[in-house]
């Protein structure tokens, strides 16, 4: 009991950077299906398995790799690896309030691993995801991503509409970036802030790219759209510093 509270005290009080130059970073996904809608939930856990590019997990290691290039001119490898659901329930994760309640979140996150026969501690970051139709008047979100821990948990809305696939993906993106370090870049009314989360410094024109962590793109007269395509999916210079990608510019 002493060593594992220790392990789980060590994940809770790291968050440092994860350093993404010249090696391999294992993310891994542990799968939860509510069960409601079968025949889609089924799709979607398939999109997560599936190897192919165009998959999610390709999708995912192809924006982050890309974009770790952009930004600091090197090259990484990202792995990513889901896990399917084994039952029908799906896992509530809350915030914790305190280093008690963080400990105990922890240790509960670290035996749902140990049930998939996978070793928390292995991977760079640790994801759960809800998968399960959400109700069209449900307008909360309680996607969350931590840097502590390097752990983010993501309500995916399974649908058979492709936009909101791409909307789920820019989610998971999105929580992958908070682990990584980097803030929100929205404001309360879901805007995006300007200039920071805006990928190019095009003001007052079109942004043709979104910002992972503002989530949408800015289209002029306070219109925000969210990606049409994967390849609309960028992290902006701030973001990056954020994420240790590349430092800042002198004079900023
Ligand atoms: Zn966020």
């Amino acid at each position: 009991m002493f060593l594992s509270l220790s392990v789980v005290l060590f994940f809770w009080l790291r968050h440092d950077r994860i350093a993404f130059s010249g090696r391999s970073i294992r993310i891994e996904a542990l799968l939860y299906a509510s069960g409601a809608n079968p025949t889609e939930e089924t799709l979607e856990v398939a999109q997560f398995l599936c190897p192919r590019a165009g998959c999610i997990g390709p999708v995912v290691s192809q924006v982050l790799q890309q974009e770790f290039a952009r930004h600091s001119g090197r090259k990484t490898q990202v792995r990513f690896l889901a896990r399917a659901p084994r039952s029908t329930n799906l896992i509530t994760i809350e915030p914790p309030g305190s280093l008690l309640e963080g400990v105990s979140l922890l240790l509960r996150l670290r035996s749902e691993f140990k049930k998939r026969g996978a070793s928390f501690g292995r991977p760079h970051i640790r994801l759960f995801v809800n998968i399960s139709r959400k109700n069209k008047n449900d307008k909360t979100e309680k996607s969350v991503g931590s840097a502590r821990g390097h752990i983010g948990f993501v309500e995916w809305n399974s649908s058979a509409i492709p936009a909101d696939r791409v909307w789920n993906v820019t989610k998971l993106l999105h929580e992958i970036g908070h682990t990584l370090g980097a803030s929100d870049k929205y404001t309360i009314t879901g805007k995006s802030v300007v200039p920071i989360g805006l990928v190019e410094r095009r003001l007052g024109l079109k942004q043709r790219f979104v910002e992972i962590m503002s989530g949408t793109k800015p289209q002029g007269l306070g219109a925000e759209l969210p990606a049409e395509s994967y390849a609309e999916l960028r992290f902006g210079d701030q973001s990056a510093i954020e994420m240790g990608w590349k430092t800042a510019a002198r004079g900023n």
